[in-house]
C-alpha cells in the first residue's frame, strides 16, 4: 500500500496534504521517497531554523538518547536546568516552564495570567484579529479568527479581539478585569502582517496603567527568526511573558513558557505540569540549536537574509502588479499578493520549491538561517516563473 493510501485508511483526516511523502532532509532540502530533491523554503512550518538534520543537532539527540531519554518533573535535570539558564541569559531575569509545543506553552501563559489576576479580580484577555496562538481550547478562543472557532464552540469564556495595530482599539477593550493583552511581534499564520514599534509602547503602557501583563507568543518569531534572539529585543517592548516552541528544539518537540521575574512563581507546585515537558532528550536538542545560533553567527545570518529578501521582493514586486506589499523580518518574510497565492505554491512546487501561503493570500517563507545565495537565487527564480504563469 502507498504512503498516501495507508493515511487515507488510518490517519484522522484533520490536515490538508500535499501529494508528497518525505523520507528524509538535510540542510534546506528534502527528499522524497523516491529521492527527489526539493529546496524547502518554509521548513518544518517554522521549526528548521537550523535547517533539517543539522549535523549537531543530530548528534546532540544521538548522544543524549544513549544516556538518559527521559525523566518525569517530579526530579531535577541538569540538561532542562542549564537550557532555562540559557534562555534566560538571551532574555531577561525570569523563569521558565517547558511543555511541547507552541500551543502548550501559549496554554500555559495563560494559566499564569489567570492565576496572577485571581488575586486581583482580573481574567479576561485581549488579543488581536488575524491571530495564531495555535489549536487547543484556551489557544483556539486566544486566537482571533472566526473561521478556526467554527463548530468548536463555545469557547474558553473570556477572549475579545481588537485589530491588531490599532492601539485605540485595544485601549478600549482592555477594563479593569483584563489579566493580559496577547499579541504576536509579527503575525505570522495571520499574513505576516507587521505593526510599529511604538504600537508595542503602547500596548507596554497600556498594561502597566491597567495592571494587566503583556503577553508576547513568540512561537514563531522567537529564537533568532527575526535576527534577535526574540522579537521583542527588535522592538525594543519587554512583554511579562513570552512564549517559544518551533525553532527551539530544531526538530523535535518543546515548548516554553518564559515569565519575567515579578510573576514567574505564580504557578506553584501542583498548579500547572506536563509529562514530557523539557525531558532530557528535547533538551539537549534545544541546546544545540541555542550552541549553532550563538557559535554560527544565527543573528547575523537571519539579518542578511532579511536584506536579502527584501531586495528580491522588492525587484519582483517592480515586475508584477499582482504583488501588494512584501514584508517580515529576519528570515521569516511575506510577499502579498491581490489574489489567492496557492496556484503559485503549486507551481513552485512543480519545480520542486516548497513555499507556503497563509491568510489566502500571503506568500509565507519561513527559512533555514544557513540558506545560500545560491539556494535564495533557485526559490526566487522558482517564483518569478510561478508569479509569470499567474
Ligand atoms: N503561536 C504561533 C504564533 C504559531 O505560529 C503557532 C503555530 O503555527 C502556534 C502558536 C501553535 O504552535 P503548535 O503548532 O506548536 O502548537
Amino acid at each position: 500500500m502507498s504512503t498516501q493510501a495507508l493515511y487515507d485508511q488510518f490517519v484522522i483526516p484533520s490536515y490538508g496534504r500535499l501529494p508528497l511523502s518525505f523520507a528524509r532532509g538535510s540542510g534546506a532540502w528534502l527528499y522524497d521517497e523516491g529521492d527527489t530533491a526539493y529546496l524547502d523554503m518554509y521548513p518544518g512550518w517554522g521549526v528548521n531554523l537550523v535547517g533539517h538534520c543539522h549535523p549537531r543537532v543530530v548528534e546532540a539527540i544521538r548522544a543524549q538518547a544513549g544516556r538518559l531519554l527521559h525523566v518525569p518533573n517530579n526530579y531535577h535535570s541538569p540538561l532542562q536546568a542549564t537550557l532555562a539558564q540559557r534562555i534566560i541569559g538571551h532574555a531577561c531575569a525570569g523563569k521558565v516552564f517547558f511543555s511541547n509545543s507552541g500551543a502548550e506553552a501559549n496554554e500555559g501563559a495563560l494559566k499564569l495570567a489567570r492565576k496572577w489576576g485571581a488575586a486581583r479580580g482580573k481574567w479576561k484577555f485581549v488579543t488581536m484579529e488575524n491571530s495564531f496562538h495555535g489549536r487547543t481550547m484556551g489557544a483556539l478562543a486566544a486566537t482571533g479568527q472566526p473561521k478556526y472557532h467554527k463548530d468548536f464552540t463555545p469557547l474558553v469564556p473570556g477572549f475579545s479581539y481588537v485589530p491588531f495595530g490599532d492601539l485605540a482599539a485595544a485601549r478600549a477593550a482592555v477594563d479593569a478585569e483584563t489579566c493580559a493583552i496577547m499579541v504576536e511581534p509579527i503575525q505570522g499564520e495571520g499574513g505576516v502582517n507587521v505593526a510599529p514599534a511604538d504600537y508595542f509602547q503602547g500596548l507596554r503602557a497600556l498594561c502597566d496603567e491597567q495592571e494587566c501583563l503583556l503577553i508576547f507568543d513568540e512561537v514563531q518569531t522567537g529564537v533568532a527568526r527575526t535576527g534577535a534572539w526574540f522579537g521583542w529585543q527588535r522592538i525594543g517592548v519587554q512583554p511579562d511573558i513570552m512564549t517559544l516552541a518551533k525553532a527551539l528544539g530544531g526538530g523535535v518537540p518543546i515548548g516554553a513558557l518564559v515569565a519575567a521575574a515579578r510573576v514567574a512563581d505564580v504557578l506553584q507546585p501542583g498548579t500547572h505540569a506536563s509529562t514530557y515537558g523539557g525531558n532530557p532528550l528535547v533538551c539537549a536538542a534545544a541546546h544545540a540549536v541555542i550552541s549553532i545560533i550563538e557559535e554560527e553567527d544565527g543573528l547575523a545570518r537571519a539579518q542578511a537574509l532579511e536584506t536579502q529578501f527584501r531586495a528580491r521582493g522588492a525587484a519582483l514586486q517592480k515586475q508584477f502588479g499582482v504583488i501588494r506589499a512584501c514584508r517580515g523580518a529576519g528570515c521569516m518574510f511575506g510577499i502579498e499578493l491581490d489574489k489567492p497565492g496557492q496556484p503559485v505554491v503549486n507551481a513552485c512546487l512543480e519545480q520542486r520549491v516548497l513555499i507556503n501561503c497563509t491568510h489566502d493570500t500571503v506568500l509565507r517563507f519561513l527559512t533555514s538561517v544557513f540558506l545560500t545565495d545560491d539556494e535564495i537565487a533557485r526559490a526566487f527564480d522558482a517564483l518569478e516563473a510561478s508569479l509569470a504563469r499567474l
